[in-house]
C-alpha cells in the first residue's frame, strides 16, 4: 500500500505518514505543504504555536488536492488551555488555516501545574459533537494523564503524539495508550535529524541501498506507529515518503531495537516541563 492508514477508535483514518512543519514560517509552510501533496502526502501536522496554519492552509488550496482528501491536523497551546479559552483558541485556528474543520485537534501538552487539561479535554469533546474537529487527541500526556480525562468525561483521545524515535521507544506509553484505544503518533521521529549518522543505522540504510531518514520512517510505520517527519526542502520531503518499497527484516529490527535508551529524550519531560 503506498498509502496506508491507521483506523483510529473513533472508526476514522489517519494516513500513517504526514508532513510536520514545526519550525517552518508561514512561507516556507507554504512551499512545504505545496511539496508535500505533490509528493503524495496526505496529511500535515500544524499547531498554533507554530505561528504557520495561514501558510498551512494556504498550501493545501495552492496545491489543487481536494480539502476533504488531506488529513489537517492543529493542536491548542497552553496558554489558551480551559473550556472557553480552548473553544476560542479553536475558532481562532480555523481562521487562520481558513477551513471550516481540521480532521484532529490535539491538546498540545498537558500542563498539569495548570491542571486544565481536563476542561480542555471537554471543549474538544464539544468541537467533535459539533463535527469542527473531526477527532479530537492529545499530545504529551503521559499514561496517568491519559487515564484522568478517560475517567473523568468517558471519552478517550483518538492518539497520543509523544517524542518517540530509535532512542527513544516509550514502549510503556505505547502499551498503556493501546489498552485505552489510544494509537500512538511519533513527534521529532528522526530524532530531529540527529539519528542520521548513528552506524547502525547507516549500515541498514547501505544494506537496502536507502538513505537513513528513509530506513527510520519506515521503522515507525512497521511499528504501527504515525509518524510526521519534518523537513522543508522537496527532495527530502519526497524521500521521507517514499518508503512503501521495502521493508526491514528481522536482523534490523534487532538493531534498532538495541538503539533504545530511557535518557533518549530530547524535547521536554511533559511532567516537568514548566510552560
Ligand atoms: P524530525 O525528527 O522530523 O527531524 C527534522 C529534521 O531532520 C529536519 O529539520 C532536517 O534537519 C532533518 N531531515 C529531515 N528529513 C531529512 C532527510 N531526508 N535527510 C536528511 N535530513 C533530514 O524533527 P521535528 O521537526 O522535531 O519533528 C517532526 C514534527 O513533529 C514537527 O515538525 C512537528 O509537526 C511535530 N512535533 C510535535 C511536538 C509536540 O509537542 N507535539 C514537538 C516537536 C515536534
Amino acid at each position: 500500500d503506498a498509502r496506508p492508514t491507521i483506523t483510529l477508535s473513533d472508526g476514522r483514518r489517519i494516513p500513517q505518514v504526514g508532513l510536520g512543519v514545526w519550525q517552518t514560517p508561514d512561507d516556507g509552510a507554504v512551499e512545504a505543504v505545496r511539496a508535500a501533496l505533490a509528493a503524495g502526502y496526505r496529511h500535515v501536522d500544524t499547531a498554533a504555536i507554530y505561528s504557520n496554519e495561514r501558510g498551512v492552509g494556504e498550501g493545501l488550496r495552492a496545491s489543487g488536492v481536494p480539502r476533504e482528501d488531506v488529513f489537517v491536523t492543529t493542536k491548542l497551546w497552553n496558554d489558551d488551555q480551559g473550556y472557553d479559552q480552548a473553544l476560542r483558541a479553536f475558532d481562532a485556528s480555523l481562521g487562520r488555516l481558513g477551513l471550516d474543520y481540521v480532521d484532529l485537534y490535539l491538546i498540545h501538552w498537558p500542563a498539569p501545574r495548570r491542571d486544565l487539561y481536563v476542561d480542555s479535554w471537554r471543549a474538544l469533546i464539544r468541537l467533535r459533537e459539533e463535527g469542527r474537529a473531526r477527532s479530537i487527541g492529545v499530545s504529551n500526556f503521559t499514561a496517568d494523564h491519559l487515564r484522568r480525562i478517560v475517567a473523568e468525561t468517558g471519552v478517550p483521545p483518538v492518539l497520543n503524539q509523544i517524542e518517540l524515535h530509535p532512542r527513544f521507544q516509550q514502549g510503556a506509553l505505547r502499551a498503556a495508550g493501546a489498552k485505552l484505544g489510544v494509537a500512538t503518533e511519533s513527534w521529532s521521529p528522526l530524532g530531529q535529524g540527529r539519528l542520521l549518522a548513528d552506524p547502525a543505522i547507516t549500515a541498514i540504510a547501505a544494506k537496502h541501498g536507502r538513505t537513513p531518514a528513509q530506513v527510520i520512517v519506515r521503522w515507525h510505520v512497521e511499528s504501527g506507529l504515525i509518524v510526521i517527519p519534518k523537513s522543508v526542502n522537496p527532495a527530502r520531503i519526497a524521500e521521507n515518503f517514499d518508503v512503501f518499497g521495502f521493508a526491514l527484516d528481522a536482523d534490523d529490527r534487532a538493531a534498532i531495537a538495541g538503539l533504545d535508551d530511557p535518557d533518549g529524550r530530547i524535547g521536554p519531560d511533559p511532567t516537568t516541563a514548566t510552560f
